[in-house]
């Protein structure tokens, strides 16, 4: 790929989805028939710049059109957006998600990790035409996989039940069987207790007057009568703090935000849970979607926020039809736009559609990919807050951090942060996934024990033992049996040495080859790490394969003391000198199965 557009053109199909976009060219500056009039007007400048933050859209449209990005359409994008076709390809080939080597019509993407893996998925044994894929968000109904059929539109379906049988059916072009209702990846749905989840499974998730009928838009109410300081005060006094994983307090990131004397402010929803072993956010958005526009419509008021944006995985198909529904519904009810119910505020949302990046579950990397550059992650500071997207201040929140504002302005701050242990208030969705007999999204108060929580979900199939517990992901850690009375609290597993992360807990019985998890688990890393820095980009190289050769005995001419010591050297240099979380936790689950001692 090069700087200067090469001969390849696009096809029909691909340039019909740039125009899908961006509208016909209108002329030769974009793309269109050169005209006299080409010759005495230049085109360029901000109305160019301002089509930057369509690459991502544009990538998506043509690859959903024609199975892939091919380099006619890399050249017509570029035409039409004025960016150079090197930058367009780097952009692209940054996403696992958009096809660069020809077209593949039926792309079958299967979940090798976390639960998926212990239910027999293997990257080792796919059929030609099947892609091995990190996880797919959806470990309740492990294993499964994803197809994207291209076409106008095309068609991307979640397969269940992806067994060997089923991924061959697929790939022959069977269609696969319709995927689950959203109400049975919550099993405690209907529960008196349920604050989070109380409306999965028990309101149509696109009907605004089910939402209202069941105290949908109160909370807003109330933000607006108490104004954007009190709003941000009933927060902090909630102690409500960030749920995936870092747990900022939500107050404080508000109030810096609030502050900033610089406008305009973003919001930007964090829906790119791409943490294996984490769905809990997907099950929110396909169950409940007002509930998250109403709690962004709350945090943009609360920050002096004009507009925000949901960053969403780009696996995640059903959030994003019930998403994309929910936000008509509430633009024509006058609750998004324009002087939302008479208030004064003005607020609307747009979705970014990701395209199969863990690392844009950064917040900063997020920044860059709706900008329309690589997911790449930014130095900090300049922290979000002072200068976010399009450098500007901005609040970043994941879904469950948002949907409990809900609660909190309903009940009041104070009494939301009473509930839970002194260091954990409120409460706390866990996915619960792999050996259990009811695994889905379960919600409890922090303080709930681990084996509570696995009791909660039927406890383990076919009376076999706990091998080990993953917590908080792949960037989480093991734990073992002995771990089951822990509370699950922040303060319980950090002094554990263990992190509640994005609230995975993935349970694997005896059954399960933990070597294999283990060495997954730094391919994963491996494979997705950016690539931008040193410690990171090696690290993760060079830690696959020194457990490759602790696990194999491949070089015995080196102890097992000694290559155990280089892991550990490996594991301390990321966390110390790499520039974000991805490569500062990719050493944790490996490091506790060591002390675990799944590795022997
Ligand atoms: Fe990229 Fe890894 Fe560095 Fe993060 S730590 S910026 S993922 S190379």
């Amino acid at each position: 790929m090069d700087l200067v557009i090469s001969s390849a053109t696009a096809s029909t199909i691909e340039r019909a989805a740039i125009d899908a976009v961006l509208g016909p060219a209108t002329d030769g500056w974009r793309g269109g028939e050169r005209t006299e009039a080409d010759h005495h007007v230049a085109r360029a400048g901000q109305a160019f710049r301002d089509l930057r933050p369509r690459l991502l859209e544009l990538l998506h449209a043509v690859n959903d059109a024609a199975g892939w990005v091919s380099p006619g359409a890399v050249n017509e994008i570029s035409l039409r957006t004025d960016i150079a076709p090197a930058e367009v390809f780097s952009v692209a080939s940054f996403y696992a998600l958009f096809h660069l080597a020809g077209p593949d019509l039926r792309q079958l993407h299967v979940c090798v990790d976390a639960a998926c893996r212990a239910a027999g998925s293997t990257d080792s044994s796919l059929p030609a035409g099947a892609h091995a894929s990190p996880c797919l968000g959806a470990c309740e109904r492990a294993p499964v996989a994803l197809l994207i059929e291209a076409g106008t539109p095309a068609v991307h379906s979640l397969v269940e039940n992806a067994i060997p049988t089923t991924i061959d059916a697929v790939l022959a072009g069977a269609t696969p069987i319709p995927e689950s209702a959203v109400a049975a990846s919550v099993p405690q749905s209907g529960s008196a207790d349920l604050v989070l989840l109380r409306r999965i499974g028990q309101v149509d998730p696109l009907s605004l007057d089910d939402y209202r009928a069941h105290s949908g838009y109160e909370a807003l109410q109330r933000a607006f009568a108490l104004g954007t300081t009190a709003t941000i005060d009933e927060v902090t006094a909630a102690k409500l703090v960030g749920r995936g994983g870092a747990a900022f307090p939500t107050g404080r990131k508000w109030a810096a935000v609030a502050g900033q004397p610089v406008f305009p402010h973003h919001l930007v929803c964090n829906a790119d849970e791409s943490e294996p072993g984490t769905f809990k956010d997907r099950v929110v958005m396909e169950g409940d979607p007002f509930s998250l526009i109403e709690a962004m419509t709350i945090a943009a008021f609360a920050t002096g926020c004009a507009h925000g944006w949901i960053y969403l995985r780009g696996e995640y198909p059903r959030a994003m039809a019930t998403l994309q529904a929910a936000l008509v519904a509430a633009r024509s009810a006058g609750l998004l736009g324009d002087d939302i119910l008479g208030s004064g505020f003005s607020f609307d949302i747009e979705i970014t559609r990701g395209a199969g990046a863990y690392i844009c579950g950064e917040e900063t990397a997020i920044f860059n990919s709706i900008e329309g550059y690589r997911g790449e992650p930014r130095n900090k500071p300049p922290f979000p807050v002072e200068k976010g997207l399009f450098n500007k201040p901005t609040v970043v929140n994941n879904v469950e951090t948002l949907i409990n504002v809900l609660p909190i302005l309903l009940e009041g701050g104070a009494a939301y942060g009473a509930r839970g242990t002194e260091g954990s208030a409120g409460q706390k969705l866990f996915c619960l996934s792999g050996a259990v007999r009811r695994p889905g999204v379960y919600e409890v108060t922090y303080g709930a024990t681990l084996r509570e929580l696995i009791e909660l979900g039927g406890g383990l199939v076919e009376s076999r033992s706990v091998q080990a517990v993953l917590l908080g992901g792949a960037a989480g850690s093991f734990v073992g049996p002995g771990s089951l009375d822990m509370p699950l609290t922040m303060e319980a597993t950090r002094a554990a040495g263990a992190s509640l992360g994005s609230g995975v807990v993935c349970v694997y019985d005896d059954k399960v080859d933990m070597v294999d998890q283990v060495r997954r688990i730094a391919a994963f890393f491996r494979n997705e790490s950016c690539g931008q820095c040193v410690p990171c980009r090696v690290g993760t190289v060079r830690q696959q394969e020194t457990l490759t050769r602790i696990v194999t005995g491949t070089r015995p001419d080196r102890s097992r003391a000694d290559e155990l010591a280089l892991l550990s050297d490996l594991g301390q240099v990321m966390k110390d000198a790499s520039i974000c979380g991805l490569g500062q936790t990719a050493h944790n689950a490996i490091d506790s199965a060591i002390k675990l001692g799944v590795l022997s």
